[in-house]
């Protein structure tokens, strides 16, 4: 049986096996093809939006290849108040949003209970809405007051799996059995988990990528967020070389084959290092996109990476935009809070 029929029937292949796939492109119009009849198996030409309300850039951590990383003294910091927070989510809300992420950098500011409160906010005006957070590592007990405050998901891209790479990419005083913990521990109290890693940061090689893998395979996330690394100025991979798009559309394809179920999404970054990335996204087997629902004038200083994409327009340009770009690729927006059909 070829490679691609192999990962489609038994959801696994050997370490050998996905290091072939990794590194052809002669599987590439197979593999596609394969993940996009799955993806519609399991959701039709379905396209799931999370509205993204980046509420704050403050950040104490300084992970080198992020933008608002806290030594990045160029960054404007801002903060959203809650009422801030709230009109986000009634644009979004009026849009069609039935889920909101609220991300941020690991800002101290916003305690525990602030975060619950703004939690319990959300749900009781939008009780139809799933809340997703995607805000950082934190201790279980406050996850499980997050937890019975509301939120549905939570979103922690584990970001590499390798011990030695994620030593590249980190400071010392973070680490990757930590940010692990995290997971499995969002995972026990009930969440919906999304984990993921950007695909070509600095030092990765195909065998942190079947690493990846692994992990992902005995973590078993709902959703698994994937991107190309884009350098930033401010950071200490300002010259290093962006992901690679071909490489990054092939491993959509090969999750979506491994994980016939999970949440994918076609993300900002992908549609950043190419003009029509996030419909080339949809097409090899993602099916979620997160538009954003910040407000326009902040949106410059949540900066990641260089030259993220939608950074200038108003959520409901974004959404007509989106409805367009998905329409084109062959596929439907639609209006539902998009949970994880295992
Ligand atoms: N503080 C939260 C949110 C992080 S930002 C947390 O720790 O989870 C969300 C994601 O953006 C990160 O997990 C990382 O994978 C991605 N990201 C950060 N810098 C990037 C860059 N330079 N290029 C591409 N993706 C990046």
């Amino acid at each position: 049986m070829d490679l691609v029929s192999k990962l489609q029937s038994n959801h696994d292949l050997t370490d050998a096996e996905f290091l072939a796939l990794l590194s052809d492109d002669s599987f590439d119009e197979a593999l596609c093809k394969a993940a996009d009849r799955v993806r519609r198996e399991v959701y039709g030409d379905e396209v799931f939006l999370r509205g993204l309300i980046e509420f704050s850039n403050y950040c104490k951590n300084d992970c080198f290849y992020c933008g608002i990383r806290c030594k990045n003294a160029n960054v404007e910091r801002y903060r959203l108040s809650t009422e801030e927070i709230l009109e986000c989510c009634d644009t979004g809300h009026k849009l069609g949003f039935r889920t909101f992420v609220l991300q941020s950098g690991e800002d101290m500011a916003f305690s525990d209970d602030k975060i619950c409160e703004i939690v319990r906010l959300i749900k009781s005006k939008y009780p139809d809405c799933a809340v997703t957070l995607s805000i950082g590592e934190k201790e279980k007990e406050t996850y499980r007051a997050f937890k019975q405050a509301g939120a549905d998901r939570y979103l922690l891209r584990h970001e590499t799996a390798t011990e030695e790479h994620y030593r590249k990419l980190h400071p010392e005083n973070l680490s990757l059995s930590h940010r692990k913990q995290c997971l499995y521990n969002l995972k026990e109290l009930g969440f919906q988990v999304g984990a993921g890693f950007m695909v070509g940061s600095p030092g990765q090689t195909l065998e942190h990528i079947v690493a990846d893998f692994r992990f992902l395979q005995d973590l078993k996330p709902d959703m698994i967020g994937i991107g190309p690394f884009i350098p930033h100025k401010d950071t200490p991979f300002g010259n290093e070389k962006a992901g690679d798009f071909i490489l990054t559309l092939r491993i959509l394809s090969i999750l979506r084959l491994l994980f016939p179920y999970v949440l994918l999404p076609a993300t900002t970054a992908l549609g950043t290092i190419h003009p029509t990335g996030r419909e080339e996204g949809l097409k090899h087997g993602a099916n979620v996109i997160m538009p954003n629902l910040s407000p326009a004038k902040f949106r410059e200083q949540y900066s990641l990476y260089d030259g993220k994409i939608c950074t200038g327009e108003e959520a409901a340009e974004c959404r007509r935009c989106l409805e367009v770009r998905v329409k084109s690729a062959g596929y439907r927006i639609v209006n539902d809070r998009g949970d994880v059909r295992k």
